[in-house]
């Protein structure tokens, strides 16, 4: 695939809030925060979306979701509560093709998450 914003992300071409990193995972602040709180988390491997999911991606796709938590316990919001997401293409609303997930915090939030359908090309 070819390199997404994330990647620039990854390699320090272009600055974030970088809150998280190890081996093989960076989370940072979104930079259009829909919550208080909004981070993503991000394998360093660039995956497009779900359906590019490998069988050796298998560790690092449960990494996310250990990390998500370990950063949500840190910052103390993990009791309250907090909402992961993760867009999967055109319908799912993905934008960067460069698998995300999203961690939302810091304000109840209200299910299901869209009254109306979203308006696609
Ligand atoms: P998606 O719509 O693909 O699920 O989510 C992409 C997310 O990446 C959006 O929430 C968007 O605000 C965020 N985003 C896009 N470009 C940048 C950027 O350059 N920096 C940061 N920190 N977030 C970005």
């Amino acid at each position: 695939m070819s390199d997404t914003i994330f990647t620039k992300i990854i390699n320090r071409e272009i600055p974030a809030e970088i809150i998280y990193e190890d081996d093989s995972v960076l989370a940072f602040n979104d930079i259009a925060p829909q919550a208080p709180i909004h981070f993503l988390v991000i394998p360093k491997k660039p995956i497009a979306t779900i359906n590019d999911i490998e069988e050796e991606d298998r560790e690092v796709m449960g990494h996310l979701y250990f990390v998500a938590a370990k950063i949500a316990k840190d910052q103390g919001f993990a009791d309250e509560g907090y909402r992961v997401v993760m867009n999967c293409n055109k319908f799912g609303g993905q934008t960067v093709y460069h698998l995300h997930l999203h961690v939302l915090a810091g304000k109840p939030m209200g299910w299901p998450p869209y009254q109306d359908t979203l308006k696609v090309e």
